[in-house]
């Protein structure tokens, strides 16, 4: 290439292009896309990505110098830029704004690649003789053990200043290596059952893949999915090569990293979740790149982890929406998971109880290829469903009489009882027996929730905290009590009800100090009869063997909802509670509390299961022309003063629409309100992807040239999961 003399960077602003700088003679041989820089920006100075290099420019007398080149090298390849744009593309964000998303916290500090790594000394020169004894001792050390780590050195007597005269003399050097030994090293399996036959069938059909094929491992909890995965992943191993494992955020316990570390005892199996270090991050992200990681289990974000040999992707709960961003860039870690397994001609193994409507579509258009696990490998019956009809019965803190008979009866056969309710908290909100008054946030549109032992009203929206009023703000009465129900109050009525039973409630409230979830599962653990009561927190990958009671208390919320997902979600948070319960060989109960028993959606998933229901929920949506048989977009806007929406999101809406597309709104958002400011929305669908993103394509960069928009605070979400 003829030498460089304008790069074009990718910053993190909020403005939907690049900028052009000049690179100085200097910089000129080591530059190269994938380079990170530091550059001036008005007053600040950027740490920014080199996305493209020029040999001329006209404007090059008005452009600013590069400031530093930070990289002598590229720390991303092509697959990696490719991926980051495909997303700035897709999702419509500033490039920029994606790199920030996609690299760890260091790297867009502008800290070295090697930061977290620990780094060696080498000997490079034994024969030059040198005077000091310590350094001739160093030297001695060196050809006996090999290269020492640094750290390593002060342990054993060697002080920085010997080292230094060392490096000085060109006789030792100071190195990072990373350890690739697991490549050339016979791969170790542990214990492995013999996989039952629908099991061997997946991975025979998995094996096969040659290219990229994206695979849909369907079947309940307890059939055998990680199993599959497991021997899966054996195939990629054996040849040295890498694999990404994305569990959800709740997903990833000790318990799922210890059964692949010992299936696989010889192989560097890293994490990456939100609750490491900006450190350990970077550390995990480099062993992706420089191969000294086989396996990395990681959460959404770590779909851009950077690796040089990546043979298989694999998306564990493939439904769970924390797989979706939902700020900045707002994508989808399945979806571009998608992306990278098509771009590498590689496998992609997308596993779930209970897939996302879009999946199963994609499975039956034959998009993706369906395989089925029916069996719970380890027990034979099926749950029994209970449909508890509330019209009419006598109820105390949301259970029913008939639910305490059915919770009575399991823990005098010594048995554990498990109690959802999706609503932390005392109860929902404090109601006046005299007027009526509602505990409200008063910077919300919502109800602050009673808690009880605080004694506080709190807001779970903006979470502003008040104390419990003693008499009615509106008319003076003291007469102020609980409306509706949260965990608090069930787990304080079942512990009046059951004196001798102990019981555990599992919510972000009670779990919130260190260690303390930890302790709670490992009392459950103990198998002694308890009920359990919790939250979603409780819903998700934890293994409850004595469980054989699962009550869900307010199945109602989620069968009326203006969010047309919200029944598919209710059939998923139902399937997957219900796979809490029975684990340890017999079947167990799954008891649902509901005014509407015979409503269609919950007949025809306790009688034919989620596969049927979906099935169904699927001809629902191809008739209302909604997703995934259209394409949907939001656009969101906040601000303080409603007049600022309005005059945004009206000036959006233009005289003609293309054909194929639809608008709708703009319509407040589910919470109109939060923490003081208004929250509204325009829905944007199209029949056809490619029609819409051409569309939105226009309407973004319309946007970002609005005066009006920059009054508010706007986003626009591609396939958004909630409302
Ligand atoms: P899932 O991921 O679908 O929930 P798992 O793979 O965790 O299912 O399997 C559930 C339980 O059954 C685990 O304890 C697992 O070790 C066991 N298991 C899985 N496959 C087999 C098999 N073929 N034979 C015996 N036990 C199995
Ligand atoms: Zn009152
Ligand atoms: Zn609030």
């Amino acid at each position: 290439m003829t030498t460089p003399v304008v790069a074009e960077i990718a910053l993190n602003v909020p403005l939907y292009r690049n900028f052009d700088y000049l690179v100085e003679p200097q910089f000129q041989t080591n530059i190269a896309v994938g380079c990170r820089v530091a550059v001036q920006f008005g007053r600040q100075q950027l740490v920014g990505i080199v996305v493209a290099l020029k040999s001329n420019s006209e404007f090059l007398d008005k452009l600013k110098p590069i400031s530093r080149l930070i990289d002598n090298n590229a720390i991303i390849d092509r697959h990696m830029i490719s991926l980051i744009e495909f997303a700035s593309h897709y999702y419509q964000n500033p490039l920029g704004e994606c790199y920030q998303v996609a690299l760890p916290t260091l790297l867009n500090k502008g800290e070295a690649v090697d930061k977290s790594a620990v780094p060696i000394i080498k000997l490079i020169d034994e024969n030059t003789s040198v005077n000091g004894k310590k350094q001739r001792q160093l030297i001695e050390h060196l050809v006996d053990s090999g290269s020492t780590p640094v750290t390593e050195l002060s342990a054993l007597g060697f002080s920085s200043a010997t080292v230094k005269s060392l490096l000085e003399k060109a006789i030792i050097e100071k190195t990072v290596e990373y350890n690739r030994d697991w490549q050339s090293k016979p791969l170790a399996i542990g214990d492995k059952p013999k996989l039952k036959r629908e099991q061997a069938i997946a991975l025979a059909a998995i094996n096969q893949a040659t290219g990229y094929t994206c695979y849909l491992l369907e079947g309940v909890t307890g059939s055998g999915k990680t199993e599959v995965y497991l021997q899966a992943l054996e195939k990629p191993l054996q040849q040295g090569k890498q694999a990404l494992v994305l569990v959800p955020e709740i997903g990833l316990t000790p318990q799922t990293v210890n059964r692949f570390r010992r299936r696989f005892p010889n192989v560097p199996i890293m994490l990456w979740h939100s609750a490491m270090t900006d450190n350990e991050r970077l550390s995990t992200w480099r062993a992706a790149q420089t191969q000294s990681a086989a396996i990395v289990i990681g959460t959404r974000s770590s779909v851009f982890l950077p690796f040089a040999k990546l043979a298989m992707i694999i998306v564990d709960e493939e439904h769970d929406l924390s797989f979706k961003q939902q700020d900045s860039l707002r994508y989808h870690a399945r979806d571009l998971a998608c992306f990278r397994a098509a771009k590498l001609a590689i496998p992609l193994i997308l596993g779930s109880a209970t897939p996302s409507l879009e999946t199963i579509h994609n499975a039956t258009n034959n998009k993706y290829q369906l395989l089925t696990l029916t069996e719970r490998a380890q027990t034979q019956s099926d749950n029994q469903y209970v449909l508890l009809d509330m019209r009419g019965q006598h109820q105390q803190s949301g259970l029913a009489l008939a639910t305490l008979d059915y919770i009575k009866k399991e823990l005098t056969k010594g048995k554990q009882v498990m109690v959802f309710l999706n609503r932390r908290g005392f109860s929902p909100s404090l109601i006046c027996h005299e007027c009526g008054w509602l505990s409200q946030c008063q910077r919300c549109s919502a109800n602050a929730t009673y808690h009880k032992h605080i004694r506080n009203l709190i807001c779970h929206h903006c979470g502003a905290q008040e104390h419990v009023p003693t008499q009615c703000p509106s008319c003076g009465s003291t007469q102020i009590i609980p409306a509706g129900q949260g965990t608090e109050q069930v787990a304080e009525f079942l512990a009046e009800s059951f004196p001798d039973t102990p019981i555990t409630r599992v919510d972000r409230d009670s779990t919130r100090k260190k260690g303390s979830l930890e302790s709670a599962l490992h009392d459950i653990n103990k198998g002694e009869p308890r009920i359990l009561i919790g939250t979603q927190m409780l819903a998700k990958g934890h293994h409850f063997s004595e469980v054989s009671l699962v009550v869900i208390m307010d199945v109602d919320s989620g069968l009326y909802s203006y969010d047309f997902r919200a029944t598919e979600h209710l059939a998923q948070l139902i399937t997957q509670v219900s796979g809490r319960a029975g684990r340890s060989g017999e079947a167990g109960t799954v008891l649902l509390q509901t005014h509407f028993p015979e409503h269609p959606l919950l007949q025809d998933l306790i009688n034919n299961g989620y596969q049927d229901f979906s099935r169904y929920a699927l001809r629902e949506r191809e008739e209302t022309l909604l997703p995934p048989y259209t394409s949907l977009a939001i656009i969101r806007c906040e601000s303080h003063k409603l007049n600022d929406i309005n005059n945004f999101l009206y000036d959006l809406i233009p005289e003609q629409l293309p054909s194929g597309i639809q608008l709708l709104g703009p319509v407040p958002a589910a919470l109109e309100r939060i923490a003081g400011k208004y929250r509204y929305q325009l829905h944007i669908q199209g029949n056809e992807r490619k029609k819409l993103h051409l569309y939105l394509h226009q309407l973004v960069s319309y946007i970002s040239q609005s005066k009006l928009a920059t009054k508010v605070r706007w986003s626009i979400d591609i396939d958004p999961v909630s409302m």
